[in-house]
């Protein structure tokens, strides 16, 4: 198996120099050659890491199998829980709980996995290079990236967040993270400013030939990677296969998916497991105010000229969804040219119109208030909790169902656990907040839902603070040899 730039076919890497490569030469996004068929027949009697090896190896076909099977078992076993990816039914639906890992959310599904495949790939590259990933974040992407690369051998995880800019969960838990290899720093600065420093130092040649002398690759944990995409199949097939063996559905019977959708990443696994046979009825894509794709998938035109909206669903405020490349590219039959000419328009215009058949999605968005009644009448009516990015799904899919009187089966993506988000969802319900303090507030909502509260947050209480520095935008560069240098975590 091949991977293509999106907008140049004749680049063509194998799946190895591709998660290390990132993104293309010519900035287009690796695409696979072809889809492999799925056997669904075979997955039934599997569990969630067997099926990860399975459909890894369809895609990843130069790494070996026992290798993928021990980065399976390092990615999962003992840090999520048993069974890895629960599915809930509640009401007509049933939640994909993606959210049972160490940072509670779903991107642990993929970051827990990349640095286990990016060490295998340098090692099948033959680069002896220790790989220093290096990223800015607004909370949640950082900490996850941190939980992956923690330990990892040849790797080092370096995160700028913006100081005052993260709630105060979100920042206990970056500067308590252990690991020789990670370094966490402060910016005195918003979220933009963080980004900012760190795209300098990636477009810094002189930086970057000093590090590459010194035995070190400069490389980021961006969504785009293929592998953070691959993996995210794997709980689709899984959940099916789960319907399958709960007798909710026969083998070959449609269902439908409802992904709360940022950049395009997680819905568009789900369209890839489409392509390789899953049945699937209709792939709802499900936005926040800030909805660009809701638009795109009604007329054909992605236009990102517009303000962003700030949300209580943040991780899917976003006006550019990266991924949306890949699925032109593969509605266009592989239309390269075309791919480069639309991203073109967009960046230059800020605007471009397709004529393609987008009758696969549904697409539609919910108001702040509709993300808060959600999240209280699930709560009322089945005592389930669910945060505020699961309810823009629920929500939407409320809308689908009731436009088109469609009772497929319905798988709803639930991305964040209520607790990672607990202020918005504890206001949602009505919990009374005299108190300003996350602990309590996230304690009582625990207690009025009767669950326990994940000891992800629970024992941060007690973690030492290891990470204290703080610094300007533009001592970041600094910062980061000095730590390479000595080697040290405390600079
Ligand atoms: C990142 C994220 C999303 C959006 O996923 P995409 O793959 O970017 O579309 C949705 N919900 C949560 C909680 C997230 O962290």
């Amino acid at each position: 198996m091949k991977y293509l730039s999106s907008r140049d076919q004749t680049i063509k890497l194998s799946a190895s120099q591709a998660i290390i490569k990132g993104l293309a030469d010519d900035g287009g996004l690796f695409v696979p050659e072809y889809f492999p068929k799925l056997e669904l027949e075979e997955l039934k009697d599997m569990d969630y890491k067997d099926i990860a090896v399975e459909i890894l190896s369809m895609y990843f076909t130069n790494f070996s199998k026992e290798s993928l099977r021990d980065i399976v078992h390092r990615a999962y076993v003992g840090k999520f829980i048993e069974g890895i990816v629960p599915v809930k039914e509640v009401g007509d639906v049933y939640f994909l709980e993606l959210y049972h890992g160490p940072t509670l959310a779903f991107k642990d599904m993929a970051l827990a996995i990349l640095p286990h495949l990016l060490k295998e790939a340098l090692s099948l590259e033959g680069i002896d290079k220790e790989v220093v990933i290096l990223t800015a974040t607004s909370g949640d992407t950082g900490k996850a990236a941190l939980e992956g690369f923690a330990g990892v051998e040849n790797t080092r995880i370096v995160v700028f967040y913006p100081e005052k800019g993260v709630s105060q969960i979100q920042k206990l838990q970056m500067i308590s993270q252990e690991g020789d290899n990670t370094l966490v720093v402060g910016i005195h600065g918003n979220f933009d400013n963080a980004q900012t420093g760190v795209k300098e130092i990636f477009n810094d040649e002189s930086l970057k030939r000093i590090l590459e002398e010194e035995g070190y690759l400069l490389s980021s944990a961006n969504s785009i990677n293929i592998g953070r995409l691959i993996p995210q199949i794997v709980y689709y097939v899984h959940a099916y296969v789960e319907l399958l063996r709960m007798e909710e559905i026969g083998l070959g019977e449609g269902i439908n998916i409802v992904v709360p959708t940022g950049n395009f990443g997680n819905i568009l696994a789900a369209y890839y497991g489409m392509k390789m046979g899953l049945p699937i009825n209709k792939l709802i894509c499900a936005s926040n105010e800030n909805n660009v794709l809701t638009d795109f998938f009604n007329t054909g035109i992605y236009d990102r000229r517009r303000e962003l909206i700030l949300t209580s669903s943040p991780s899917m405020d976003i006006l550019i969804s990266s991924n949306l490349e890949r699925l032109i590219y593969d509605l266009s039959g592989g239309n390269s040219q075309l791919v480069m000419d639309k991203m073109k328009e967009l960046s230059q215009a800020g605007y471009y119109k397709v004529d393609l058949d987008l009758s696969k999605f549904y697409a539609h968005f919910s108001s702040e208030e509709e993300v808060d009644k959600t999240i209280k009448e699930v709560f009322d009516h089945y005592n389930y909790l669910i945060d505020t990015h699961t309810a823009v799904a629920y929500d939407v899919y409320q809308k689908y169902k009731q436009g088109s009187k469609d009772n497929t089966k319905t798988i709803i993506a639930s991305t964040a656990s209520p607790f990672k988000f607990g202020s918005a969802v504890a206001k949602a319900i009505g919990l009374k907040l005299e108190v300003k303090d996350e602990f309590t507030i996230l304690k009582e909502l625990a207690r009025r839902a009767n669950l326990e509260l994940p000891k992800a947050i629970s024992q941060l209480r007690e973690k030492e603070i290891l990470h204290k520095k703080n610094c300007y935008k533009d001592e970041m560069k600094a910062i980061l040899m000095d730590y390479l240098k000595a080697g040290e975590k405390d600079v």
